[in-house]
This record gives C-alpha cells, structure tokens and sequence, in this order.
C-alpha cells in the first residue's frame, strides 16, 4: 500500500512537471476537422479523464503513386524484410527481382507486377503469388480521435505494436507504427506513396512516416526517384498529437536542429514553436519506418475508430417543374439533418455564373424525412439550371446535383370576361392576331383574324351561342393557347 501511494505521489510529480500542454486548445493545430469537442473518457488502465474528441473526412490529402504496374515503371516505396537487399526502398524492378531471389513470385513472366486491392475484404488472387497491395480508397468514412486533455504517464513506456495507431495528423490523418512485415503475409508487400501514406484496407489514408520530414529520408536512404510533392516540406513542423496528447513534431526542433537528447521514445522537454517548452516526440529521418517506437502516456479507451460519414443533409431528392410557364416548382426532402442553417436555390443560364434566388431555413437537426416545396415565381425565358446550395452553421456548404427546366415565352396576360358571358365576350390582350371558339365536341364555332387594333380588348358577340363550355384558342403570331370560355343564354 505504501509502495503504492509512493507511486501515486511520483506519477504526480512528474506530471506536474512535464503538463505543460494540458487544457490546451489544440483544434486550433487541426485543418479540416469535422467535429472538436471536449468529452468524458476513459484512459488505458481505467482511470476517469476528459479527451477530445476530434472527428474527420477520410483521406483529406492527395495520395499515391503506390503499386508501379511493370518492372519499367516506378511506384510508391515499401519497407521490405527479406533476406536479399532488405530495407527501405523504391518500388521498382530492382525491389521486386530481391522479392523474386527470395521466392516470391510477384512479376509476371510479361514483365508486369502483381497487384492486389484488400478494400472490403477482397483481395482474391493466389497463395502461389506475391502481391503489391494498394487498397481503394474510400472518402465517406469519418475518423473519430480520442486524446486525453491531458497527459498522464504511467511507469512503463507504451511500446507500439507493428501498424498500431501512435498520433494524428494536423491533417486528420492516422500516424501508424511500422507497417506489416512482407515476409509474414507471404511476400505480399504494402506500396506506400512518396509521402509515406497509404490506403487501409478498410479505405482510410494513413501515415507511416512524418510526411514533412520524408523527403530526408529519402536522402538519407539515398532514393533520388520518388519525392513527396504533395505535402510540403519542413522539417521542424508539428506534424500532429501522440495519442498520449504530447504534440509531435517532424525530424528537426524549431531551430532546424536534429535534437540528441531523446529518449527510447524518440521524446524530449525542449523549445517549441506552439506550446513553448514542452514535452514532444519527433519523428525520425535517419530511420525508416520513423515512427516513435513507445509513447510515454497511456492512450484513451477507443483512441480511434472508423464509421460512416455523416453529411449535414442527407438528401433524397430534389426536383423542378415548370407550372405552365408561370413559375417553377421546386422540391427537395432531406431524411435527416444535421447543423443545417440554410438552403439557397440558385439559378443559371450557362452553368457557371450562378445568382441566388430565393434562401431557406434548414431544420438545424432533424432526424425524421422533411419535405420542402418552394417556387421561383420569376422565371426567365430560356433553358435554365437549379441547384439547391446547404450552407451549415460553420458556413461550410454543399451543392446538389443540376436541374434544368426550359422556359417557354408566354402571351402576354389575356383577360376574358365576363364568365359566364351572356351577350358579349371581352377579351384583352394587344398581341392577338386570332381567336378561334371551339365548343366541347371540339368544333370550332367560331373564328377571326383580328387587324392590328388601336384598342387592346376585342369584342365577340356570343348571343347566338348555345350555353355550355367552350375553349376560346388564341394565337400571338408566334404559338397558341387556349382558355375556357363558358357561354350562358338562357
Ligand atoms: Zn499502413
Ligand atoms: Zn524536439
């Protein structure tokens, strides 16, 4: 029991000394963060803490090349674990002559490599072969971090597994240990891009290296063919969070040097740009795979995990009409919604130069199927495109896919009284060049071409006209339109 409070009383000293970026903001490091908050959570070992809780969009950053397709071309790079030429390397024909001398066959005899894509548990090919994997990628997954807002450190370090998750990205991205052994998956060999990424096979991107730093170790390694272009380069950057919520930063400290003091966990207490003096890791550019192989605090319950991704609005549908020329109707249903403020109708002529015509509310939060019916009571003449625009509280915003709806020139208003007309029927409209009265067996009755008047009303005498129903067919000159006309004589 003694030992015990002793323990207690140590793990509190030394984590007062080294809490030096507890209750720090740390969103404020992330980009493209779908959800930050702070939440109860449970830490490896059953202590009671608080964690954030940081969720984002699968694969926010570009990927590859992964997998070359022949022993021409030039893929990714892999760590190999073979007997001949093992380590860390390019992907091309000199890598897979090793994996062949080593009794793998993963060239074909025309020269092209085996590839293999593990995305939702397929794979298929043959225990006869080796494989180049590269996984599809799968963007609507959401990534949900746990790290504890403030670290705690037990006794013993916390040594990383191979592919364990040990940081996230500033990206959003997970930052693994080593990736898996070729030798102990059958010669099957995981590309990684020349950012040191690659596709899970359950389709999220992740890290096995800091992908600002990798372009040293590249030089390190003496690989002049592959360069990540895709993030850029700086070796002192914080890179992301340990899942212990210690910052992590590339190769080099905020001066640009390569720090000599660091521990088993590639770790110290020095400067920094972000958080002052403060307990990091750095990520290594001398070895490869460079992850750090322990991290110092325990980790939360559950510190990551992978679901579905939730857009605000999940939409169902979303139509236009034409109502006769007069006006267009616009419908949408959502099944659910969530943080949305508002929807903007937007209209077009071309496709490119788009103006706003009318904003709707969202239902903030919804869960439940919820219709809208809204109409743009001015449309224009012409082939015109819809698209419904959802605009979420932190302005963040998505399109629907176009409409379109042609838009005939109308008559003018035409005014025909009175109904029911007994000895004269009025009609009013200055572009009328002929009426035709049609009665309900469809015989035209009556019919007149009109001059071009000075009066905008013409006058037709329908006395002598049996009562009944009537369509009254007018024509413009340019195309016609019909009215009914009821016709009452007794
Ligand atoms: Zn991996
Ligand atoms: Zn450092």
């Amino acid at each position: 029991m003694r030992k015990l409070i002793f323990r207690f009383l140590l793990f509190t000293l030394f984590f007062q000394n080294i809490n030096l970026i507890a209750q720090t903001d740390i969103s404020g490091y992330f980009n493209n963060e779908t959800s930050y908050q702070i939440v109860s959570c449970t830490l490896e070992g059953g202590v009671s803490s608080t964690c954030y809780e940081i969720k984002f969009a699968s694969n926010p950053v570009d990927n590859g090349p992964y997998c070359p397709v022949d022993t021409n071309s030039i893929g990714g790079v892999g760590v190999y674990d073979g007997a001949t030429n093992p380590g860390f390397q390019v992907m091309k024909k000199s890598l897979f002559q090793s994996m062949e001398l080593d009794g793998y066959d993963i060239i074909r005899n025309n020269g092209t490599i085996r590839s293999k894509d593990l995305y939702g548990g397929g794979g298929g090919g043959s225990p006869s072969y080796a494989y180049c994997l590269e996984n599809t990628a799968d963007d609507a997954l959401e990534l949900t971090f746990l790290i504890p807002t403030t670290p705690f450190n037990p006794p013993n370090v916390n040594q990383m597994a191979s592919v364990e998750l040990v940081a996230i990205s500033v990206d959003g991205v997970p930052m693994n240990s080593d990736p898996p052994s070729v030798v102990s998956n059958s010669g099957n060999i995981p590309a990684i891009d020349p950012c040191g990424g690659h596709m899970d096979p359950a389709g999220y991107y992740h890290w096995h290296f800091a992908p600002e730093s990798i372009n040293n170790v590249f030089s390190r390694y003496g690989i002049s063919d592959v360069s990540c272009t895709k993030i850029t380069q700086n070796v002192s950057a914080l890179t992301g969070f340990a899942k212990d919520g210690y910052p992590i930063y590339a190769s080099r400290d905020m001066d640009g040097s390569l720090a000599t003091d660091l521990d088993e966990c590639y770790g110290h207490t020095a400067n920094t740009k972000e958080f002052g003096i403060a307990y990091h890791y750095h990520v290594s550019d001398i070895l490869a795979p460079s992850m750090p192989p322990c991290i110092k605090g325990v980790s939360a319950e559950s510190s990551f995990s992978v679901g579905a991704l939730i857009l605000p609005i999940d939409l169902i549908s979303f139509e236009i009409n034409n109502i006769e020329n007069e006006k267009i109707l616009l419908q949408w249903s959502t099944a659910s919604e969530l943080n949305n403020d508002f929807f903007t109708i937007e209209r077009s002529e071309d496709g490119k130069v788009w103006e706003e015509i009318l904003i709707i509310n969202g239902a903030g939060d919804s869960h439940r199927k919820i219709d809208y019916l809204e109409y743009d009571n001015s449309p224009l003449e012409g082939t015109y495109y819809y698209r419904l625009k959802q605009t979420d509280f932190d302005d963040g915003f998505t399109y629907s896919d176009l409409r379109s709806v042609r838009v005939e020139k109308k008559i003018t208003p035409i005014l025909i009284y009175p109904q029911p007309a007994t000895q004269d029927l009025f009609i009013t409209n200055s572009n009328i060049q002929s009426i035709t009265l049609i009665d309900y067996r469809g015989e035209i009755v009556f019919s007149q071409n009109l001059e071009k008047l000075d009066s905008d009303t013409t006058r037709v005498d329908v006395s002598h006209f049996g009562s009944g129903i009537y369509y009254l067919r007018i024509f413009d000159g340019d195309r016609y339109q019909t009215e009914k006309v009821i016709i009452s004589n007794l």
